[in-house]
């Protein structure tokens, strides 16, 4: 989803603002780097973007559970000097599908949660039957439960259980065409489960209680579920493989005063005379275990709904806090248009019962897509002041496009994961290039591909469909969602769109309510075009690596032609050499020429016919190519393709490739009016480069954006230039209106930091409206200003309200990086009161910041060794001081 590592870049804004930066840069080319710049942070960046990663995979749709041995050493302090290490990838043995033995088809329980110990008293019948070979016993998986009782409903069945399996010896030999029944009545005991196996099973233990005895009053008692990889057989017995699929009821028994969610329909409500309530949820369609899901508490819930295209209405529902009741709406809204949307893109019906979102405390993911009752984390709570500035629309699309792709075809084998998570990343595509327009979708598209990059760079780099990874949680990284994603959306340009949405209709209707290889979704295609494609498959989806481009251009003006020189540079002993399909475009006199070639030795050439005069020659010209491209290309390409073409990225590229001369000097005044927002927003940057009667020129536009204009980064931009500019009287005029009418709360923090920079006589009179708000966000924005300040007399202030502790997730999160970039800008003698409240989190701290704490203090380490002290007792303070820090930290990296 890309909503994780955008959402990431919010959170660490004030952690390292260079970082974001270079998430903004590396989105457009790697070569604007000066290597200055590169070596400085080389280091840095790479530890905390394996940090961020771990954010980043907790936003997938699974948990983040067991941390990949591999890449967590590179975040050890013990090699704070080392920035060569690569990631050497080991084979594991090839992992299988399971074997199916016996077909789960029914599943039902009947569960009663057990709030002050954590555990769920729960009775499963289960219908099964063997899928082939006749049998006398069968194994269901359960993981650390107490059995009270096993038998078929007659009488009780001999069993054994261990290694987390029931051995269950039947009453007789059964045929495939016999089913048979097993009843077990349980008590599911996830905590004294995850005591016992540790480490090994990371974060998941399958059953969530929230806060169940109430010892924290600001969180709502609430119990969830996460089943994704194989957890649920944590609180209910079952076959847990996704090559499994049962239709499923669950009867829950609760409180009255509770709302429960499952998957299915809500067939029932039977209230009982002790005050509890029984509520009956049934799914007809069979799914697969780990799709499975309850979740407990005084949720409200907020009512909307889907019509299908035959006219049937279904529920869709949104669960949250009471105080986000009004919110839900705004943060939820767009679903049912989504619905319709991929429903229609598909050319197949949504295809289950209803489309309930829940959004639960202390989540372990970012989101799971549930068949029908989609978990979120909190993050999602934004109000609608929050949602001016960005929303987790890509994240709701990408659960919703689970529904087909995951939850209705599911991947048979965690190896096989692409088949849902790459078309759950590209969904995140799709509805941003359908709700926000294309050169948005490519922005964000161009961000998610530069972190794979990342990852096939400097951490792991495997093949796509990966049969030799170590655990199956190893497969929820950059590989199954972003490169997966870019290689659905170079596949989709190669074959067009009619055949590429009527290949996924194929696959979806060929494999429906069942599991898939890679080979089902190339044969679906292969029946659409006609064509082999083994030749992409084998390519992207079975091998690693991506490839690497020089690209050269000579303009013959002799023989009317250009000639591209293109290399592949990647190394292709370890990687292969790549069949590329390519789009050219050639501006001349005459207009615009597309032009088809094929890329697929060392040293390619591709030639084209010019007429007359050549302008500009764009390789690749809808950027679909997974590849990165060094192309060398005269400035004046750069500039014509400014106003030749239509992509973002031929835009943003030739905004970005910096000239001394009058045709970069009008590009920049003519980006200003870009429709695209981070068009606009770097031409503001690039004024540098206009003389003073160009700078005078765009000083006008820049105004009138820094109050208008729709984009509230591009109006944070626009209110720096009069900074940079020391256009001090302009800039008081424009902040004395912005302080007045400004709604987002990033340009509102930029405003007000602006302001008490300029007249910091006048700080308080400015920053006490904001400190009795009754809105915590603006509170919230409030210590991003203050942790700019640089200024020790806002420590108590901090301090103060990190001992009232009102914060709950991410918010909590969120103020604990504003602290430590505080902290990190302080003298020295004043750091020192960090270490404290570093204790206190790492003891009271909520599950996020306790996550994240690492990396404060990692950041913290970081910014005192680079502090060059001069006077003798502050050498000695530092040194202690980060001895102190290092010890601490060393005992956070033991911990989970
Ligand atoms: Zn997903």
């Amino acid at each position: 989803m890309i909503g994780h590592l955008e959402r990431l870049k919010l959170l660490f804004y004030n952690l390292n603002e260079v970082i974001f930066q270079y998430y903004e840069n590396i989105n457009g080319f790697i070569s604007i780097f000066t290597p200055k710049f590169l070596i400085l942070m080389k280091q840095f960046l790479f530890r905390l973007f394996v940090s961020l990663l771990y954010i980043s995979i907790i936003y997938a749709c699974s948990a983040l559970k067991k941390e990949n041995k591999d890449v967590i050493s590179l975040t050890t302090p013990e090699e704070h000097g080392d920035t060569t290490e690569i990631y050497e990838e080991e084979i594991f043995p090839y992992k299988a599908s399971k074997k199916i033995l016996t077909d789960l088809i029914h599943t039902k329980l009947e569960i009663e949660p057990i709030w002050n110990t954590a555990e769920l008293n729960g009775k499963a019948t289960l219908t099964l039957k063997p899928h082939f070979y006749a049998t006398d016993s069968v194994f269901i998986d359960a993981k650390g439960m107490e059995i009270i009782s096993l038998g078929n409903g007659k009488m009780n069945l001999p069993f054994e259980y261990k290694n987390e399996k029931l051995n269950i010896k039947l009453d007789r030999t059964y045929s495939r065409n016999e089913k048979f029944t097993i009843e077990i009545r349980y008590i599911a005991r996830p905590e004294i489960y995850k005591k016992e196996k540790g480490e090994e099973i990371g974060n998941n233990k399958g059953l969530f209680f929230i806060n169940p005895n109430k010892e924290d009053s600001t969180v709502m008692p609430q119990i969830w579920t996460q089943g994704e990889t194989e957890t649920n057989s944590i609180w209910f017995p079952t076959i847990d493989a996704p090559n499994i699929k049962s239709t499923q009821e669950l009867f829950i028994t609760v409180e009255d005063k509770y709302t429960t969610l499952s998957n299915g329909k809500l067939i029932q409500q039977t209230k009982h005379k002790n005050g509890t309530r029984t509520d009956y949820w049934k799914q007809d369609l069979p799914h697969a275990p780990y799709l499975f899901m309850f979740a407990v508490g005084e949720f409200r819930v907020v009512k909307d709904t889907y019509t299908k295209q035959n006219g049937q209405k279904i529920d869709v529902n949104y669960y949250v806090e009471p105080e986000w009741e009004t919110s839900a709406k705004a943060i939820f809204g767009e679903t049912p248009a989504m619905i319709g949307y991929f429903s229609k893109l598909l050319g197949v019906e949504f295809p289950w019962d209803k489309y309930h979102q829940i959004v639960v405390r202390d989540y372990i993911s970012g989101a799971m897509e549930n068949t029908g009752a989609v978990v979120f984390g909190d993050f999602v709570y934004k109000n609608e002041k929050e949602l001016l500035d960005a929303n987790d629309q890509s994240i709701i699309a990408h659960e919703l496009f689970h529904h087909w792709f995951g939850d209705l075809v599911t991947c048979e084998s965690w190896a096989n994961l692409p088949l849902n998570e790459s078309f759950a990343n590209y969904a995140e595509y799709l509805w941003n290039e359908h709700r926000y327009g294309k050169d948005y979708a490519d922005y964000e598209l161009d961000i998610s591909t530069n972190e794979y990059f990342q990852e096939a760079d400097n951490g792991t780099n495997h093949n796509l469909i990966w049969y030799n990874y170590n655990t199956p949680e190893n497969m929820f990284d950059r590989h199954s969602y972003n490169k997966g994603g870019r290689v659905l959306h170079m596949l989709r340009n190669y074959i067009g769109d009619e055949a590429f949405f009527l290949g996924l209709k194929n696959y979806l209707s060929q494999n429906q309510f069942k599991s898939a290889e890679i080979d089902q979704l190339r044969l679906a295609f292969e029946d659409v075009t006609g064509e082999d494609l083994h030749w992409f498959f084998d390519q992207w989806f079975l091998k690693k690596g991506y490839p690497q481009l020089s690209v050269e251009y000579y303009n013959s003006i002799k023989n009317k032609e250009v000639v591209l020189t293109v290399n592949q540079l990647q190394d292709i002993t370890t990687s292969t050499l790549f069949k590329l399909p390519v789009e050219v475009a050639v501006y001349d006199d005459a207009g615009e020429h597309i032009y088809k070639g094929v890329i697929d030795d060392l040293e390619n050439k591709l030639i084209f016919p010019v007429v007359g005069n050549l302008k500009a020659v764009v390789f690749d010209h809808k950027k679909s190519l997974l590849a990165a491209v060094d192309d060398k290309k005269p400035d004046e390409f750069y500039t014509n393709q400014f106003y030749l073409t239509k992509s973002f990225r031929a835009r943003y590229e030739a905004i970005l490739n910096e000239q001394e001369n009058p045709a970069y000097r009008q590009l920049i005044l003519d980006a200003l009016k870009d429709p695209f927002w981070l068009i606009r927003q770097t031409a503001i940057e690039k004024t540098t480069f206009l003389d003073e009667l160009n700078r005078f020129k765009a000083m006008d536009i820049i105004k009138e954006m820094a109050l208008k204009d729709e984009n509230s980064s591009v109006r944070t931009s626009a209110l720096q230039f009069f900074m940079d500019q020391n256009e001090r009287d302009e800039l008081k005029s424009l902040l004395k209106v912005l302080l007045n009418n400004e709604k987002s709360y990033t340009t509102l923090q930029k405003a007000t930091s602006l302001a008490i920079q300029l007249s910091p006589e006048t700080a308080e009179e400015i920053l006490n409206p904001l400190k009795s708000s009754n809105d915590k966000k603006t509170i919230l924005m409030l210590t991003g200003v203050l942790a700019l300040s640089e200024e020790t007399r806002y420590l108590d202030y901090f301090l103060e309200l990190i001992n009232q502790n009102k914060f709950k997730g991410y918010d909590a999160l969120e103020l604990l990086n504003n602290f430590t970039y505080y902290m990190s800008t302080l003298p020295i003698e004043d750091q020192i009161k960090a270490i404290d409240v570093y204790k206190k989190y790492n003891e009271e701290g909520n599950y996020y910041a306790k996550m994240y704490l690492p990396q404060n203090v990692f950041y913290l380490i970081q910014s005192i060794e680079s502090n060059e002290q001069k006077d003798e007792l502050l050498i000695k303070l530092k040194d202690e001081y980060l001895k102190q820090l290092n010890d601490f930290y060393k005992t956070l990296e033991i911990k989970e």
